[in-house]
């Protein structure tokens, strides 16, 4: 299990050569593999493009994974035009780049599920076309605003449709829902490769997980993971908003100390696994 730090615009306040030396300086378990990078390039800005290509750089030159998250694609020249990007980066980077997707939302579910699809196909479609080292990796999604959104159960469908599509499961996604973290469904565990990590408070997520309640879960969520063999990236998608600092360098060095923190928890539950699959927990 390889943690990777998730963050958006909000973290590129500091540069990414501070940015490696934060990581440097406080990391004290070596915990942080990698980084995905949120981008919608419906939000396109010449500066944040520079910022994530200095990173791109950076992860090759320091040898650490580098990830993108492109949650929102609003047509099929968005589409293209972000993978595009992402080749260009690919270069820069010289490694395959995972770029987890979230589903489009419709009105009803089975027709959020025909065009996710569409979308799916048109991506996975383009990168085989230009030969491009990328993959595609989609995520459940919440209920948000009372608005139903693809869960992971929504998604089987698709993810067993397309057999070059991976998943990321978005832990967080479900539990500010409610849904019970029960057992991995088969499909899911051929095809996970990616996991996101959060917590919420009075309905909102991407909160850092708090004591108690969210300790426990993490630690039986590991021990779950351990029970498949998981070998993938846990990505931790705490927003900058939520952690201590009034600066972004502060923030970020709250956030490696917080992946310090879930690499303790890997550790203590190394050779434990979670049997009772049945039980939600
Ligand atoms: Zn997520």
């Amino acid at each position: 299990m390889k943690i990777v730090l998730g963050i958006n615009y909000k973290a590129f306040g500091v540069s990414p050569i501070d940015f490696f030396s934060l990581i440097e300086e406080y990391d004290y378990l070596n915990a942080i593999k990698g980084i995905e990078i949120g981008l919608n390039l419906s939000e396109y800005v010449e500066e944040d493009m520079d910022y994530i290509t200095e990173m791109a750089k950076k992860c090759r030159e320091k040898n650490y994974l580098f990830h993108l998250h492109s949650p929102c694609l609003a047509s099929v020249e968005n589409i293209k035009a972000y993978l595009d990007f992402a080749n260009e980066l690919e270069k820069e980077y010289g490694k395959q780049i995972n770029i987890v997707v979230h589903s489009i939302n419709q009105r009803t579910v089975s027709e959020s599920v025909r065009l996710t699809d569409n979308y799916v196909e048109q991506m996975l479609k383009y990168i085989k076309d230009n030969n491009y080292n990328l993959t595609i990796s989609i995520e459940n999604l919440n209920t948000m605003e009372g608005k139903k959104r693809l869960t992971k159960d929504d998604l089987l469908e698709l993810l067993n449709r397309h057999e070059d599509l991976k998943f990321t499961y978005d832990i967080g996604h479900e539990i500010v829902d409610n849904i019970p973290l029960a057992k991995f469904p088969e499909p899911v565990i051929k095809k996970i490769n990616n996991i996101h990590v959060h917590s919420h408070q009075e309905g909102k997520d991407h909160y850092p997980p708090g004591d108690g309640d969210d300790i426990e879960s993490l630690q039986q969520f590991i021990q779950k993971l351990n029970a498949i063999n998981y070998q993938g990236t846990i990505t931790l998608e705490y927003s900058f908003d939520f952690l201590e600092g009034v600066i972004a360098h502060n923030r970020l060095k709250e956030y490696i100390e917080k992946a310090c923190e879930f690499q303790r928890i890997i550790e203590i539950n190394k050779n434990k696994i979670y049997f009772y699959d049945e039980e939600p927990y």
